[in-house]
């Protein structure tokens, strides 16, 4: 059976193999052999790379309402990518901005204070904690904003739109809540990147079960025409700048980790690499972070007037 992509219902797909489970659980169940985390499959029509089967709406949001406020990013403070959105805030054409998913209002109180704050957040406890922060709360998902008649200068979708189970859908409503020359801010992993395409299914960004549509910065110029709006930069960066030595220590161990899983199931290499006690330790990691590598965007797309 086909299984048609995400974002463009191409049928035009092809299967790049079996996703891993980097994290201790399942989105909040224990992990056990019955959970299918699904496979990676790649779109042909539009390159959008998405897991399926994938966690249904219900259960990702069920799972995102139940996270607590220190849950998450307890130690968060400012981010290097917030910065490259602070100037982006400077020329907005109505003076307020919309973060979807903004947990506890971080990024807001440290950039938006030109600004009225909005945000959409799916967890009660993060939600009265970015109140309080200043930020008014006007959605738990972006669904939830189908009636909304305010329009932003800018949306902020930060670790956000690999989340999403149906792109398009969710990228056209929110394009409705923008005057003209508006902006949708994407953060996101940027899967033409060399690292992503060295390891493929295996990489660490497809190892959590909430991540579930994955873009290359190009995808954001096929879909943009489609929202009436146009891409105006692209900014590469990693998730988290850290010392030159950190990262070679990080690429290191990936490349390590990949070619491991590569090679096992070949089963003379196999069986040779666990006789070797040092090779042999790479296949009891569950998980490999590359957390370092350069592997996202920041896609600004601005609203035709
Ligand atoms: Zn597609």
């Amino acid at each position: 059976m086909k299984v048609p992509c995400i974002a463009c219902e191409s049928e035009q797909t092809t299967i790049v193999g079996k996703l891993p489970i980097f994290t201790p659980d399942y989105l909040g169940r224990p992990l056990d052999t019955s959970i299918d985390p699904g496979s990676l499959y790649r779109c042909e029509a539009c390159t959008l790379l998405f897991r399926w089967p994938m966690p249904g709406a219900d259960e990702l949001l069920a799972y995102y309402k139940g996270l607590d406020k220190d849950e998450w990013w307890q130690t968060e403070s400012e981010r290097e990518v917030w910065r490259h959105v602070e100037k982006e805030l400077d020329d907005l054409p109505v003076p307020s901005v919309l973060d979807i998913g903004c947990f506890r209002g971080n990024m807001l109180r440290q950039i938006g204070r030109k600004l009225s704050c909005f945000g959409v957040e799916p967890s009660p406890s993060a939600r009265s904690e970015a109140e309080a922060n200043g930020i008014t709360i006007v959605g738990s998902s972006i669904d939830s904003l189908q009636s909304e008649s305010r329009r932003f200068g800018a949306i902020t979708l930060i670790d956000v739109a690999e989340h999403l189970p149906r792109p398009m859908e969710s990228f056209q409503l929110l394009s409705e809540l923008l005057p003209p020359g508006g902006k949708l801010i994407i953060f996101t992993g940027a899967t033409d990147a060399l690292s992503w395409q060295f390891a493929r299914q295996d990489y660490w960004y497809c190892g959590l079960p909430e991540h579930v549509a994955f873009y290359r910065p190009s995808w954001f110029d096929w879909a943009a025409p489609k929202l009436a709006m146009r891409v105006s930069n692209v900014t590469r960066l990693p998730y988290e700048p850290v010392a030159l030595r950190q990262r070679v220590d990080e690429s290191l161990k990936n490349i390590a980790f990949i070619t491991y899983r590569r090679l096992k199931p070949v089963t003379l290499i196999g069986s040779v690499m666990s006789s070797l006690p040092l090779i042999s330790r790479i296949g009891n990691w569950q998980s490999c972070w590359w957390t370092s590598a350069r592997d996202h965007a920041l896609v600004i797309i601005k609203k035709i007037a």
